[in-house]
C-alpha cells in the first residue's frame, strides 16, 4: 500500500519536479470557512443527502466549493463519489449516464444539472485494472479514465489544486488534499502534479488555466505556467467539438476581453483561431475582436445572454475580411466573392473548433447583412429590420463603428430609425433620396429587389 502510494506521488510529482508539494490531507472545520448550506443549492444537497443515505460518501467538490470559498456564486455544482456511475443512476430516476472517455451520471432537476462522478484512481495502481479503463496514447493523451479509486486519488488526478476541494455535509468540514486553501489564498492557480504530464493526459487544461486566470483573476504559478506556450499545439489533437464548447466557456464567462489577452500571450488563440491569427500576422486588425468581446463582457454583467453566432462572427471577422479581399482582388463581384470567402472560412473553422449549423447559418446572415445596412432606400429598410438576424446585424455594425473599422454615422442612422415612429421613418427615408446622410456605398439605381442569400 506504501509503495503504491508512493508510486503514485512520484507519478504525479515527477521525480525532478521544481515544486514538490507535500500531500497531506487536511480537514477545515465548519468554523473556519464560510461554506454555509445555504450557498448550495437545494439538488445539489438532495443529491449528497441521498448518496449518503444510500451508504455510500458524497461530497461537493470542484467550482461549486471554490467559488463559495472565495465569497461567488457557483455557476453549478458537482459532486464525487465512491458509488459507481450505474450505483448512483440506479437512486436516481432522474438521471442519465453519459461519457464513455470518462464516464459520469447527470442528475436533472428542471434546468439545473448536478454532475455526479465516481472517485478516480489510477490504472498504474493495480494490474487487474487494464487497459480497458484508463487509456493514453503515444502523446500521453488521456483517451479514457474509467478507472476507481478512493477520494485521495480522486482529489490528486483533478486538474487545479483549487478545484480538489470537498465540502463533507455530514459533518461541514472542507477537505483539501492538495494545498488548495493555500493556493486559493494567494489567489494562484497550480496545477496538481508534474505540469508537463498533466497537460499532455489532457491539453484542454491549459485552457482550464486561462480560463479560471480570467475569471478569477489569478495569477498562474510559475511552474504550471512555464509548458504552457511550448505545448500549446497539443490541442490539436482535441476533438473540434470539444474545443467548441470550450470556446463557448472561455468567452462567455464575463472576462472574454482578458481571456482573448491571455490566449494570445501564451499561444493559446491559434490552435482555437488559425485563420484568425494567420490574418492578424498578415496585418489585419484584431481591435474588432476586442470591442466584440468587451460588449458581451458588459451584456454578460448586465445579465443578458451572448449568441455564440455573434461571437464566431467576431471571432472570425479578420479572416473573412482577407479572404474577401483576395477573392474581389482577383476579379470575383463583391457579393459572389463575400459568399465564398463565408464558406472557406467556416469550413477551414470546423477543422479547428466545429461550429454547429444552427451557429454557422446565423453567423454567415450577420456579415452578409453588413452589406445590406447601408442600402435603406424604398423598402428596404423596413425588410431588413424584419430579418431574423438584424438585431445581431447591427450590434455588429455598431461594434464596427466603435472598433473605428468604418466611419461612424450608419449605425446612429440605424438606432434612430428602430426608435422612430412611422412618420418619423418617413422623414428618415426621404432625406435619404434627398441626399441627406449619405450611405457609404454607391446606391444603384433601380434594383429595389433585395438580394437573395
Ligand atoms: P466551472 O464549473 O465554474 O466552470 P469547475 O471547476 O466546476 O468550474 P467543471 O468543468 O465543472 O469545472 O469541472 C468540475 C471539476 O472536475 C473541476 O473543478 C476539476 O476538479 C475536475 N475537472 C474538470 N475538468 C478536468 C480536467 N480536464 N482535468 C482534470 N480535472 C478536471
Ligand atoms: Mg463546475
Amino acid at each position: 500500500m506504501l509503495t503504491k502510494l508512493k508510486q503514485n506521488v512520484s507519478r504525479l510529482f515527477g521525480n525532478g519536479t521544481k515544486n514538490p508539494r507535500r500531500l497531506e490531507r487536511r480537514e477545515i472545520p465548519r468554523e473556519q470557512h464560510n461554506v454555509s448550506r445555504s450557498m448550495i443549492s437545494d439538488p445539489a444537497k438532495k443529491v449528497l443527502h441521498r448518496l449518503n443515505k444510500a451508504g455510500f460518501e458524497a461530497y461537493l467538490v470542484g467550482g461549486g466549493v471554490r467559488d463559495i470559498l472565495l465569497g461567488g456564486k457557483p455557476k453549478d455544482f458537482d459532486v464525487a463519489t465512491n458509488a459507481t456511475p450505474e450505483e448512483v443512476h440506479d437512486l436516481f430516476r432522474n438521471s442519465r449516464l453519459i461519457g464513455r472517455r470518462f464516464r459520469i451520471v447527470h442528475v436533472l432537476f428542471g434546468r439545473e444539472v448536478i454532475e455526479v462522478t465516481t472517485f478516480r484512481g489510477n490504472a498504474q495502481d493495480s494490474d487487474d485494472n487494464g487497459d480497458d479503463h484508463r487509456k493514453t496514447n503515444e502523446h500521453g493523451l488521456l483517451l479514457r479514465d474509467n478507472v476507481y479509486g478512493n477520494q485521495e486519488e480522486d482529489a490528486l488526478r483533478r486538474d487545479f489544486t483549487i478545484n480538489a476541494l470537498y465540502y463533507c455535509i455530514r459533518d461541514f468540514t472542507v477537505i483539501d488534499f492538495a494545498g488548495g486553501i493555500e493556493d486559493l489564498n494567494n489567489r494562484q492557480l497550480r496545477l496538481i502534479g508534474d505540469p508537463e504530464t498533466r497537460y499532455r493526459e489532457d491539453p484542454v487544461r491549459m485552457l482550464r488555466a486561462i480560463r479560471f486566470a480570467a475569471k478569477l483573476d489569478f495569477t498562474i504559478e510559475a511552474g504550471t505556467e512555464a509548458p504552457i506556450t511550448e505545448l500549446a499545439s497539443l490541442l490539436n489533437h482535441i476533438p473540434p467539438a470539444r474545443l467548441f464548447d470550450e470556446v463557448l466557456k472561455l468567452f462567455s464567462a464575463g472576462h472574454g476581453e482578458s481571456t482573448y489577452q491571455l490566449l494570445t500571450r501564451y499561444n493559446l488563440l491559434e490552435p482555437l483561431f488559425p485563420q484568425t491569427v494567420r490574418a492578424i500576422e498578415d496585418g489585419h486588425s484584431d481591435e474588432l475582436i476586442r470591442q466584440a468581446l468587451r460588449n458581451t463582457d458588459a451584456r454578460i454583467r448586465q445579465g443578458k445572454s451572448v449568441t455564440p453566432y455573434f461571437l464566431f462572427a467576431a471571432m472570425l471577422w479578420p479572416a473573412l475580411q482577407q479572404e474577401w479581399r483576395r477573392r474581389q482582388d482577383q476579379g470575383e463581384p463583391v457579393q459572389p466573392a463575400l459568399h465564398q470567402a463565408a464558406a472557406k472560412v467556416i469550413g477551414r473553422q470546423i477543422q479547428a473548433t466545429s461550429i454547429p449549423k444552427r451557429f454557422s447559418g446565423p453567423m454567415k446572415e450577420i456579415w452578409e447583412m453588413q452589406m445590406r445596412l447601408p442600402r435603406r432606400q424604398g423598402k428596404r429598410a423596413l425588410t431588413t429590420m424584419e430579418h431574423p438576424r438584424f438585431r445581431a446585424a447591427y450590434d455588429f455594425l455598431l461594434v464596427r463603428e466603435t472598433a473605428g473599422e468604418i466611419e461612424p454615422g450608419l449605425g446612429q442612422w440605424w438606432t434612430e430609425f428602430q426608435a422612430a415612429d412611422e412618420r418619423g421613418r418617413e422623414r428618415m427615408l426621404s432625406e435619404l433620396s434627398s441626399g441627406g446622410p449619405k450611405p457609404r456605398r454607391r446606391r444603384r439605381r433601380g434594383g429595389n429587389r433585395n438580394r437573395s442569400s
